[in-house]
């Protein structure tokens, strides 16, 4: 009998992006057959409340590693394609560039036109001289969003083709849903243990969220996708972490369709409650479709990882920086709404090839799927059919993933 006609008891340890995208994959797969094969997804806490449900979203041609980059980019297209990702999880394309500028400070409530705040400003209103400045800075006419006289210009890194963006929360419980449809089923617990006799996984051993009771169920295949958390299910696994803030703002006007790095020079002025030498501040900032921006900081190490993506503690210190770094150089962004200050945890791999770790752990039936660093909503869909190949088919298929074999660091 081969693996694929053989009653399989497939359980994914984690419903961040990774665990969410390897059970919709796994329930596409040719060999799936809901008469033999069980999906079943357990996650400790909520599905997509770690950072797969406050990241970016930004997906790129030249993101890495580039033994998965060119599949996986191709697959989110191919699922916003199929399921109406454009209205469901706001797939689609983008510029994106650096952006270069210096802040003005807190202090300053002038509008880009002169006018006080309050007063949004488009491009349609400003004078020739500001359009001139932009222009001879190489910043795109429609990236209007930012005060004219505060920017010193712009690098474009792609254009739409080579860029894409989606919503990472409504992407990966989109997955979750679609993988339920064909027969996954999703479980709230967390897997206390694996238990592998003899090198091959044999059960999986879980706290069930709401009664608190121990449970265990069978597996003969386990694929562990519990991202920063991977390591206190699987200790050998060299996984790390970063905690990173970040804030999403409805702007006074609705902006157009760039993801940018920025490099804003902050002058020592900038805020009298902090008197400090000038800096140089590098704020993510992506514009979505729903008319919201988000934008995330740099990361830190001063708390450690919390037992749960609930427990995760937000410094609204931290989030505040965010804001007035961004509306330091954008009266839209400075003037708009904030709808969330937030944080999570980025999954890091301590090794020098960086990640992210995809495939055979060493022990029967026992697979890896994590580490996905800066790049896992970009590499999540591919991640998760290589996953289908390796429970069905036995290896990968669709991408040459040999770097990325977790044999290679556990
Ligand atoms: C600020 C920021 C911005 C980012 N922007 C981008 C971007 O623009 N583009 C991009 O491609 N990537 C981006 N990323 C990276 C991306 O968010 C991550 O690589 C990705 O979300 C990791 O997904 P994951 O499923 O491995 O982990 P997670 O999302 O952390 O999910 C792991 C899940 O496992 C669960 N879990 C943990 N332990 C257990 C257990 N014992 N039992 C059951 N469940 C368990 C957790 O509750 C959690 O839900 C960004 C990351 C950050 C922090």
């Amino acid at each position: 009998m081969s693996a694929a006609t053989e009653n399989r008891e497939i359980v994914i340890i984690g419903g961040g992006i990774i665990g969410c995208c390897s059970a919709y994959y796994l329930t596409r797969h040719p060999s799936y057959d809901t008469s033999r094969h069980k999906v079943t997804l357990l996650e400790a806490t909520e599905i997509a409340g770690g950072a797969s449900g406050k990241a970016g979203g930004l997906l790129a041609q030249w993101a890495y590693p580039s033994s998965i980059v060119p599949l996986s980019y191709k697959l989110h297209a191919d699922l916003a394609k199929e399921h109406g990702g454009k209205d469901r999880w706001g797939y689609r394309e983008v510029s994106c560039g650096q952006l270069i500028g210096t802040g003005r400070p807190l202090s300053d409530k002038k509008g880009a036109s002169g006018a006080e705040s309050g007063s949004s400003v488009s491009l349609q209103k400003r004078s020739a001289a500001a359009m001139a400045k932009l222009k001879a800075a190489g910043i795109p006419s429609d990236l209007d969003w930012f005060a004219p006289e505060l920017l010193k210009g712009y690098d474009s890194m792609s254009d739409p083709g080579e860029t894409a963006q989606v919503h990472p929360y409504l992407f990966t419980t989109s997955m979750a849903k679609l993988a339920e449809e064909k027969g996954a089923k999703i479980v709230l617990g967390s897997v206390t243990k694996i238990d592998q006799p003899d090198n091959t996984v044999k059960s999986v051993t879980y706290t069930e969220k709401e009664s608190g009771e121990q449970r265990t169920i069978p597996a003969t295949d386990v694929i562990v996708a519990a991202g920063p958390w991977t390591p206190s299910v699987l200790p050998e696994a060299p996984i790390s972490n970063t905690r990173a803030h970040s804030v999403v703002i409805r702007p006074t006007r609705p902006v157009s369709a760039y993801t940018l790095f920025t490099n804003i020079a902050i002058p020592g002025n900038f805020d009298p409650s902090k008197p400090s030498r000038p800096t140089v501040v590098a704020p993510e900032i992506y514009a979505r479709p729903d008319e919201t921006v988000y934008c995330c900081g740099e990361g830190d190490h001063s708390v450690r990882l919390p037992n749960t993506t609930a427990e995760v503690e937000v410094n609204q210190e931290s989030c505040q920086d965010i804001i007035n770094q961004v509306g330091s150089v954008s009266d839209e962004l400075r003037d708009g709404q904030v709808c969330a200050r937030q944080a999570c945890y980025l999954p890091t791999v301590s090794t020098a090839r960086g990640g992210p770790l995809v495939g055979h752990s060493g022990t029967k039936g026992l697979y890896v799927a994590a580490g996905h660093t800066c790049w896992g909503i970009q590499n999540a869909p591919g991640t998760g059919k290589l996953m289908s190949e390796f429970v069905f088919d036995g290896n990968a298929k669709s991408a040459k993933i040999g770097s990325l074999d977790p044999r290679n660091y556990m």
